[in-house]
This record gives C-alpha cells, sequence and structure tokens, in this order.
C-alpha cells in the first residue's frame, strides 16, 4: 500500500524545528538559486524568485547570489550587500507589486529562518493565502517574529552584527493569533482569515 507523502511545508509545521537540520527540503533555496529559469530579476549579487507556498497575494524572496546561509554570518562587510538587497526589493516591489495591489508591502526577515541560504521576503500584506494554514506561519508575518529589513540594516550598522534570538522566535511563534492591522484577537485562523478581509485594500 502506497502512503501519501506529505507536502514540504507540511513536514516542516509538524515535525521538524525552525533552525534544525533536515537537508531533504531546507536546500530548496540552493536548487532555486541554480535554476535560472526560476530568476524574476537577477545581478552579481542577487536573484528573486517566487515564494513556493505563497503566504499572501504577492509573495517573493530575495537572495544574495553568494553561500551566505543566514542572518548570523553577516558582519561590517555585509553592510552594502544588504543595502542593495533592500534596493533591489524596494525596485521590484514597485514595478512588479504595487500596481497590482492597494495594499502595502513589507520587506523583511524572519527571526529564525527555516530555509538554508540567507533570503529576504517580500510580501504584500493581504495574507489571502491558501498556504497561510496555522498559527506559526501568522506569527511569523505578522509578529516582530518578521524583522523588517531596514530595522536589521540600521542594527547590523550599529553593532556589526545582526544576531538570531531562537528563544525569542519560538516565544513569538507561540503568540495568540493578533490581527495585524487592528490587533483584535480572533480565536482560530478561520475566524483569523474572515477577520483579515475587512482590511483587504484590494476587496473594497
Ligand atoms: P523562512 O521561514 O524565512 O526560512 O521562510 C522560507 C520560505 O521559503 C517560506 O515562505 C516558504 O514558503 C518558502 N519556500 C520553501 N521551499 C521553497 C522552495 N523550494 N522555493 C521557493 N520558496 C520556498
Ligand atoms: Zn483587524
Amino acid at each position: 500500500m502506497s502512503r501519501k507523502r506529505a507536502a514540504p511545508e507540511e513536514d516542516k509545521s509538524k515535525s521538524v524545528k525552525r533552525g534544525s537540520f533536515n537537508p531533504s527540503w531546507q536546500n530548496g533555496l540552493e536548487v532555486s538559486l541554480k535554476d535560472t529559469a526560476s530568476h524574476l530579476y537577477s545581478d552579481e549579487l542577487v536573484v528573486i524568485i517566487r515564494d513556493k507556498f505563497p503566504k499572501a497575494k504577492h509573495h517573493f524572496l530575495l537572495l544574495p547570489q553568494a553561500c551566505i546561509d543566514n542572518l548570523e554570518l553577516l558582519d561590517e562587510s555585509h553592510v552594502m550587500l544588504l543595502e542593495h538587497m533592500i534596493e533591489k526589493g524596494k525596485d521590484f516591489a514597485k514595478t512588479n507589486i504595487e500596481p497590482k495591489t492597494k495594499n502595502s508591502v513589507r520587506l523583511g526577515f524572519h527571526m529564525v529562518p527555516s530555509m538554508s541560504h540567507l533570503h529576504m521576503h517580500i510580501i504584500s500584506q493581504d495574507f489571502d493565502s491558501i498556504y497561510l494554514k496555522n498559527k506559526k506561519h501568522w506569527n511569523s508575518f505578522a509578529s516582530p517574529f518578521f524583522r523588517d529589513a531596514e530595522s536589521v540594516l540600521e542594527i547590523l550598522k550599529k553593532n556589526g552584527k545582526a544576531s538570531i534570538d531562537k528563544k525569542k522566535g519560538e516565544e513569538l511563534l507561540k503568540q495568540p493569533l493578533r490581527c495585524h492591522v487592528c490587533k483584535e484577537l480572533p480565536a482560530n485562523i478561520p475566524r483569523l482569515k474572515e477577520h483579515i478581509k475587512r482590511h483587504d485594500k484590494d476587496r473594497s
């Protein structure tokens, strides 16, 4: 009898802790980096790809071409790279996302990434997606677990590093569901999804 294999996204949320090593899916971004057909933008320093499990109508990832695993490996020498990532992310949002949505777009990093290879999320704030399924997904984009790229840059400039706080990250992911706009506390994901429709500027 054949057993249905769970999709990587499901594997991840059920059995793998953020920051732990699981080579079967964790290197997916490395694969995309090598697959030039998946590149929506590229230059000598960065690449932009689609997020495979978008958590909003417009969700992309910007990766440096260089092999940098995560924020913890950044130092003063990476300030220019991070500035370039932000500049290109903003340009991409302006050209490819903003004309298609009335919702705002955020650029940022998860406090504790689940995938290898440094990546900056470029994501519209409608959170209208079938892939947004659970509290971890929500809190990873709608709580301070999502670190704005500009603030990471400021911290890197000031401290020469942009450390990862795994303990704080785990706590933030367990927080109650809270609307990112009005701070209401919906009881569960279906109610949250119903609630956030009223803030989705594309529906008005
Ligand atoms: P993070 O928690 O910051 O590591 O987020 C990783 C992101 O990568 C998530 O938004 C996933 O939906 C996305 N993702 C997972 N696998 C792939 C893949 N193979 N290609 C593109 N995006 C992916
Ligand atoms: Zn609200």
